[in-house]
């Protein structure tokens, strides 16, 4: 797990099968298209690009015709024309029909992705920027083979990635996870052969915790911490300095940033 592979991505033309409420504030949107069996994933907290329509829209404005040049062209669009770009993780992936889940957090006050998993229907149309190439540099979790403790850290957003994490990996692999929602209906049961410990708080004092848990014994340990971007960075401190877990043994990612639009999330890294 430790090598990745230059990766190929490439677009999916996708539409929306089905949703399903998992809770208050979470949907799963289901989705299908001819393109989807050149899909290819290894799984764990593999990330995808999303390119949505704007309301009235029927399809995402995605040049697509101008080839490897549509990153500038969709760039150069008008801003109420040009496609919605937000980052996702694949939840599940099926086979015969091909499909895949994506897990969409409802926030408030709603940005546009948000609003359209809100509102979307069975035929409405989306762009997935996705991997054609099963290990791929969109899978971050990668634990050195001689960890010995995985700890694992998310708020809702990183409910999806952490549910297929945890699905992952094999029985005998211990495990220490916190996880931070705000409403405990959207608390999922979560599936695995690990030795697992699971917390979840609603609370937002999953942070607190975590500082002031006893961790278990661990001399290789490898941390995965994912979420809003200051809860993040505030984590990825303690478990460095505190803990003293060697930073080449944490992968850390902002999935969000309190204030911040994604666009604005990726201008101001
Ligand atoms: C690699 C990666 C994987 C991700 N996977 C998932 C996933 O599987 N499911 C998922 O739901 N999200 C996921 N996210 C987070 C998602 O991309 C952001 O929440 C995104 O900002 C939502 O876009 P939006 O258009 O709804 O809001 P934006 O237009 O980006 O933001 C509008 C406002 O809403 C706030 N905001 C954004 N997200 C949240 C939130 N979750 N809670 C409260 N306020 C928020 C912003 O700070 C801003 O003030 C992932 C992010 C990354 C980088």
């Amino acid at each position: 797990m430790t090598t990745a592979v230059a990766a190929p991505f490439r677009f999916f033309a996708l539409h929306v099968v089905r949703t399903r409420r998992l809770g208050p504030s979470l949907v799963r949107v289901s989705f299908a298209g001819e393109d989807l069996r050149h899909f290819l994933s290894d799984g764990w907290d593999q990330s995808l690009s999303l390119f949505l329509p704007h309301p009235g829209q029927t399809a995402p404005a995605v040049p697509l015709e101008l080839g490897d040049g549509w990153w500038q062209g969709w760039r150069e669009l008008p801003d109420d024309v040009r496609a919605v770009m937000r980052s996702y993780t694949l939840r599940g992936l099926r086979r015969d029909p091909d499909e895949i889940d994506i897990d969409f957090v409802l926030h408030t006050p709603a940005g546009p992705a948000s609003a359209w998993a809100g509102r979307a229907r069975a035929g409405d149309r989306v762009l997935l920027l996705g991997p054609a190439v099963a290990d791929n540099r969109a899978i971050r979790f990668r634990p050195p083979d001689d960890t010995d403790l995985v700890l694992l850290w998310g708020d809702e957003t990183a409910l999806p990635a952490i549910a297929s994490i945890l699905a992952a990996l094999p029985a005998g692999q211990r495990v220490r996870a916190w996880l931070d929602v705000r409403d405990a209906r959207n608390a999922r049961d979560l599936v695995t052969a690990a030795d697992a410990e699971i917390s979840w708080r609603t609370d937002g004092s999953c942070l607190d915790a975590l500082r002031a848990a006893p961790l278990p014994s661990a001399e290789r340990p490898y941390a995965w911490i994912a979420g809003e971007s200051g809860s993040v960075k505030a984590l990825r401190r303690h478990l460095a300095h505190e803990r003293g877990i060697d930073r080449r043994r944490i992968t850390f990612v902002g999935y969000w940033r309190q204030g911040l639009t994604e666009e604005q999330l990726r201008a101001a890294q």
